[in-house]
């Protein structure tokens, strides 16, 4: 067993420094990552904020420690604004969409997992639903009631964060001096402007709604997080992630919650993942810019390729989202499998010593609160070195446990990619095949020449078949 690594540094959110590591039991460090809202696809955005979380989990393997890592998945209580308006996300997508909400979390879970996987993300020990911890959220509601911490009105639980003594504590908001109502719901029923909801009452329509002290109601989005960490962390773990737009309002509220129950803030670290850009400004659904991971296949984009452009910025940069950066990380991606297998061919012989710097410089580099972009650097640098070499091939995928790019099966995905046609090319096939059915010859034809530009020639078999071929 090799030895645990003392020498990682990461970036607190509660300090606004970068700070050693020091956890609190060694033999496993206990880490929570806020989970998917699933009312709809997750976008490349989110899955930016995933791919952090991977790459952390597998640093912080690769520093030889064991991990008891939990995700939730958010399937009651997320409104549609994080200030306590608007109605609840799944509750509304399922009106949407003529199911019921439960049926409406189960689809969208499962295209989450399915991408989870194409990224080749190493899942959470625990992952659970707020669904499944009803009961336990009611005790901590109680248990802030109890302390003074919590009131009620005829809308719900609300938490008073006057009672604390300090809040915000991870924002550098300060509260005072802000005018009620420039970001939150202004409510004469609330004492304090910034006071939150943790407990909602439902109203008849709504259909996720359980019996409480409080009546027919339903958890704010806030106190499912800080009662799943502490049912499956306890009061004190290691770790809470999520990305930046966390930071004012759900995590400053779970902190406060944890304060308000057992009295303290939950996690010692707080780590938060920069927004990714789309065309250098904000996704929207407005503007039509927001992509899944299937909407990149469909561009010929793989998902590897796709968690490969986000190693191109640190966690804490905001990342811009082309599809031109996206298409040059596919070309990458396949010069790194080339790479690798070159490698894993070659007969060269190689100075330990240059193995060992490689070696050095990547830890180094991932130790430093996560430099990825750095740590790319140094795999470039051996991919790249003249002496083709098993050796290299072997540190490659050692490197590759942090990167999680499964360069290890590059043979298969390079067989792979030289037969797969982009769905784009199979529809223009079968746009032209309706044309010629139609006896619609100039539209076949006008395809056809659309299907060149796009680089690929389409062939009319005896047999009425037809073969697509890359150009
Ligand atoms: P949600 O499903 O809305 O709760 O979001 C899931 C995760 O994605 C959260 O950790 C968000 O902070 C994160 N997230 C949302 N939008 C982006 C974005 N544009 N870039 C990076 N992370 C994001
Ligand atoms: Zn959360």
């Amino acid at each position: 067993m090799e030895e645990k690594n003392k020498d990682i540094k990461i970036y607190n959110t509660l300090t606004h420094k970068k700070e050693k590591f020091t956890p609190i039991n060694s033999e496993e460090i206990k880490m929570y990552s806020c989970g998917p809202t699933v009312y709809s696809y997750a976008h490349i955005g989110n899955f930016r904020t995933y791919i952090f979380v991977d790459s952390l989990r597998r640093m912080l393997k690769y520093n030889c420690y064991n991990l008891k890592h939990v995700m939730n998945i958010t399937d009651v209580g997320h409104l549609t604004s994080d200030a306590d308006t608007g109605e609840d996300k799944m509750e509304k997508a399922a009106r949407k969409e003529g199911k019921n909400p439960y049926e409406i979390a189960d689809f969208y879970t499962n295209v989450f997992m399915e991408d989870m996987k194409k990224l080749n993300i190493d899942l959470p020990e625990i992952i659970t639903k707020a669904t499944d911890n009803i009961s336990q959220m009611i005790e901590m509601v109680k248990e802030i009631v109890d302390h003074g911490y919590g009131y009620e009105t005829s809308k719900g639980i609300y938490f008073d964060v006057s009672k604390l003594d300090r809040y915000p504590v991870l924002s550098n908001n300060d509260v005072e001096g802000q005018e009620a109502g420039a970001r939150i719901e202004v409510d004469p029923e609330k004492r304090n402007p910034y006071d939150f909801a943790i407990w909602i009452k439902a109203p008849e329509n709504h259909i996720m709604k359980w019996n409480s002290p409080w009546g027919k109601a339903y958890p704010g989005w806030h106190i499912e997080c800080s009662t799943m960490g502490r049912r499956f962390l306890g009061e004190n773990f290691d770790i809470h992630t999520g990305g930046v737009d966390h930071i004012p309002v759900h995590h400053e509220n779970e902190i406060a919650q944890c304060k308000g129950a057992f009295g303290q803030n939950p996690s010692n670290y707080w780590m938060h993942c920069e927004f990714l850009l789309v065309d250098n400004g904000k996704m929207s659904k407005s503007l039509g810019n927001i992509y899944t991971i299937t909407q990149l296949e469909e561009q010929g984009i793989e998902p590897l390729a796709y968690k490969l452009f986000c190693f191109s910025s640190h966690y804490r940069n905001k990342l811009n989202f082309t599809f031109e950066g996206a298409k040059s990380s596919q070309i990458a991606l396949n010069r790194l499998r080339n790479g690798y297998l070159t490698h894993k061919n070659g007969n060269n012989s190689i100075e330990e010593n240059v193995i060992k710097d490689y070696e050095l410089r990547f830890h180094r580099a991932i130790n430093d609160d996560l430099n990825i972009p750095e740590a790319m650097g140094v795999v470039w640098e051996a991919i790249r070195n003249e002496n083709k070499c098993k050796k290299i091939a072997e540190l490659i995928l050692k490197f590759d446990s942090v990167l999680g790019l499964d360069l290890e099966n590059s043979q298969k995905y390079i067989e792979k990619t030289t037969q797969n046609i982009p769905k784009e090319i199979e529809k223009l096939a079968n746009k032209r095949k309706e044309a010629k059915n139609n006896k619609n010859w100039v539209e076949a034809d006008r395809i056809r020449d659309e299907i060149q530009d796009l680089g690929y020639i389409i062939k009319d078999l005896p047999d009425g078949k037809i073969k697509i071929e890359k150009k």
